[in-house]
């Protein structure tokens, strides 16, 4: 692999080594800068790394808990097929004899597909494991240069300065949690789905699931296996509905919890329940993060923010991979990253501050216009809009639609966009996670797609053994 060698290479720290790091080392070190990852645990691929162990407390609500990074369950396969997940010249397709050969795979199959890329670009050489990042924050001669303060677990402690900070520590470890009126007082085991590894704690148990997203529809799924009832809570049904197959019943949002143990659901229905599952969500959170009160959390939204990637007034000293969720996560870490990368050498220009500022207000008023709760700042819409965002299609708010902002960024940066192939069976896959039934990842009638897909992967390989 050639580097290309750019008149300002830049030294540049990445944090956390997921499926965003990952890529944004190898497109830093491309562009010809000099990388630094810190991985605070002792392998790459963030929250692919499956563990059994969970946190003390089930709700993680303690800020100064000590952190199980991870928030997959045993069960879990892929929700979208193995073809399009992937990084655009890397496919993420079956390894020959080995692993899970499913096109929605298990996790461990995804966990594999990461180190082999790491493998691959040699990415392991440029990180430093078991190191956690405490502190980022302006040096005081300099507020372009970046200090980074960190530690190991052998409470070994140090820092180090840097042009520019690239952060990809994942949004999925850091609970968020529904208000339930009488919670507080209700008797029952409540644990929130980061914490949750296998339904076996919920035996002959009745549970309630609170959320119908892809986490809740998964383990309310794997709990019904084990439990006597599972009651899904969903916001996206109406306040007067019911629904009932096998061991499952579906209600809208949750009226109150009382301390005699049952739960009021909004629909009138009573249920005396055992357990509450919260599958609602995660909070974004930077704990080492100082900047003054340039970059803040509010009601989720991280901003303020030009493009979801670079705030106004630190760019492009400071940066974001990753924080839009749902869609073609892996290739928007890709193309985000070398975004950045071409920023930080010089090739490609932001605008001036003001000028990004302003579009970032202009984004936020555009939100609020519409109703969209600050919440959703991050979700780019697919082809159907977001059940999350309710009627709102694309053309309603372009600036979030996922294509289009893949587009935008390939042009800032000279880059090549998503691919009509992979835009092409993101949108099937889309469509058969809301209407494909339980069997969506196993019965699937895209078979000339996918030949096509193939074919592409296969001049994608002439084209790299020619090169190399
Ligand atoms: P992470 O994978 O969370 O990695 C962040 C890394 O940063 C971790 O290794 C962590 O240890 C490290 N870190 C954090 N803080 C620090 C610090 N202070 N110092 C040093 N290191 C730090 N996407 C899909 O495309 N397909 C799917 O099927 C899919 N299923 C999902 C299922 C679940 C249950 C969840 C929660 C998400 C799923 N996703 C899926 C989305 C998933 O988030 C992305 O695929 C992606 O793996 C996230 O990568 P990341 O690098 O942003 O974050």
């Amino acid at each position: 692999m050639t580097s290309l060698i750019t008149s300002r290479a830049r030294h540049v720290a990445v944090i956390g080594l997921g499926a965003a790091g990952l890529v944004a080392v190898r497109e830093l070190r491309r562009e010809g800068h000099t990388v630094t990852g810190f991985e605070r645990e002792k392998h790459v691929g963030g929250l692919w790394v499956y563990t059994d162990l969970v946190e003390p407390h089930s709700l993680s609500v303690d800020p100064d808990r000590t952190i199980v990074h991870s928030s997959i369950y045993q069960s879990l396969r892929t929700n979208l097929p193995r073809e399009c997940m992937g990084y655009s010249d890397f496919p993420f397709v079956t390894r020959s004899g080995k692993g899970d050969p499913r096109r929605y795979p298990d996790h461990r199959e995804v966990l594999m597909y990461l180190q082999d890329f790491a493998k691959e670009f040699k990415i392991e050489e440029m990180i430093r494991f078991d190191t956690e990042v405490l502190c980022v924050e302006p040096t005081p001669e300099n507020k372009h240069k970046w200090r980074v303060q960190f530690k190991s677990s052998s409470g070994v402690s140090g820092e180090e300065i840097f042009d520019a900070v690239v952060i990809c520590n994942g949004h999925f470890t850091e609970p968020r949690l529904a208000h339930i009126p009488g919670i507080e007082s209700w008797p029952g085991k409540q644990i929130h789905s980061h914490n949750y590894r296998t339904p076996d704690l919920f035996k002959d148990q009745v549970v309630i699931v609170i959320g119908s997203q892809a986490s809740g529809n998964d383990i309310s799924k794997d709990i019904a296996t084990i439990a006597k009832e599972v009651h899904i809570s969903s916001k996206a049904v109406a306040s007067d509905s019911y629904g009932c197959y096998d061991n499952l019943r579906i209600h809208p949002t949750i009226y109150r919890a009382r301390e005699d143990g049952s739960v009021v659901f909004r629909n009138g229905k009573v249920v005396f329940a055992d357990a509450i599952v919260h599958c609602t969500g995660y909070k974004y959170h930077f704990p080492f993060l100082k900047t003054n009160g340039y970059v803040t959390v509010e009601d989720n939204r991280v901003g303020p923010l030009y493009k979801h990637v670079f705030p106004p007034a630190l760019a492009p000293g400071i940066s974001f991979i990753g924080l839009p969720f749902m869609g073609l996560q892996f290739f928007m870490f890709e193309i985000q990253s070398k975004w950045v990368a071409s920023v930080l050498s010089g090739r490609v220009k932001l605008p001036t501050e003001d000028k990004m500022m302003e579009e970032a207000i202009a984004f936020y008023t555009k939100l609020e216009d519409l109703g969209i709760p600050k919440r959703y700042t991050h979700f780019l819409t697919d082809p159907l809009g977001n059940p999350m965002l309710g009627t709102f299609k694309p053309k309603d708010a372009v600036v979030i639609s996922q294509s289009d902002y893949f587009n935008w960024i390939a042009k800032q940066c000279g880059c090549t966009s998503i691919e009509r192939w992979r835009e092409r069976l993101y949108n099937v896959a889309i469509k058969k996670i809301f209407f494909g039934g339980d069997s969506y990842r196993d019965q699937w009638d895209d078979d000339q797609l996918i030949e096509e897909v193939y074919g592409e992967f296969a001049k994608l390989k002439s084209n790299q053994d020619c090169s190399s």
